[in-house]
């Protein structure tokens, strides 16, 4: 069987791959660089979870293929939640992340560390063919605690790990291998949720 990870963020499509594929041995997991002309819909949800459903059904409208997709953010407590669901969208979507994360850091710059409090949220939803010859979906969501870094540091992950810092880990989510970063982050989490239920679904799913 094979499981279509609905994603055009390479990065973002190597995490979900690894993760997956290490549990599901079995699957054949693809991502949507393996199809031509695979759609990219626009996120026009108002929530994480909508987002999630939008890219997980286009991708299964698309190929007809079990399809996971995610849908993830930065929330800044002291920018009232922000960016959220705009994180893509932050200081314009083809800005490269260092001058993000360099926006981030310079509007935090008197921010006291009790004043940084941070979590990166992230929502799942796997859409397949129902018995009935329907689509159906299933949906998750997790969040990591952290809190914005003075200054950015580390080299893995992508987009904002450079300035999420972990305390109970005292670096910031960059600095982490991947491995590390699966085991504690939004996206470890949320995808160890939707693994319970589709080890526990997989038979019935076509
Ligand atoms: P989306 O889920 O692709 O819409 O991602 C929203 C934004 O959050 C993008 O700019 C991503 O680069 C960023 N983002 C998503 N997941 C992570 C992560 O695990 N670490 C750092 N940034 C992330």
């Amino acid at each position: 069987m094979t499981l279509l990870i609905a994603t055009h963020n390479q990065k973002k499509a190597a995490e979900m791959a690894t993760i997956l594929a290490k549990r599901f041995p079995l699957l054949e997991i693809k991502t949507l660089a393996d199809f031509t002309n695979s759609p990219e819909p626009e996120e026009t949800g108002t929530s994480y979870a909508e987002n999630a459903r939008i890219k997980a059904t286009s991708a299964f409208n698309a190929t007809g293929s079990l399809s996971i997709a995610d849908d993830a953010g930065l929330e800044i407590d002291s920018f009232g939640g922000e960016p959220g669901l705009f994180s893509k969208r932050f200081g314009g979507e083809e800005t490269p992340f260092p001058e993000k994360m360099a926006m981030i850091l310079d509007r935090m710059k008197e921010a006291q560390e009790s004043e940084r409090g941070a979590r990166f949220r992230c929502a799942v939803c796997i859409a397949w063919n129902g018995s009935n010859g329907e689509m159906e979906i299933e949906s998750f969501e997790a969040t990591c605690e952290g809190r914005i870094a003075f200054e950015p540091s580390g080299n893995g992950g992508f987009g904002y790990d450079p300035i999420f810092f972990l305390p109970e880990l005292n670096c910031t989510m960059a600095d982490l291998t991947a491995e590390q970063k699966h085991s504690i982050s939004h996206r470890g989490k949320v995808l160890k949720l939707a693994g319970d239920w589709l080890e526990a679904n997989l038979p019935h799913l076509i």
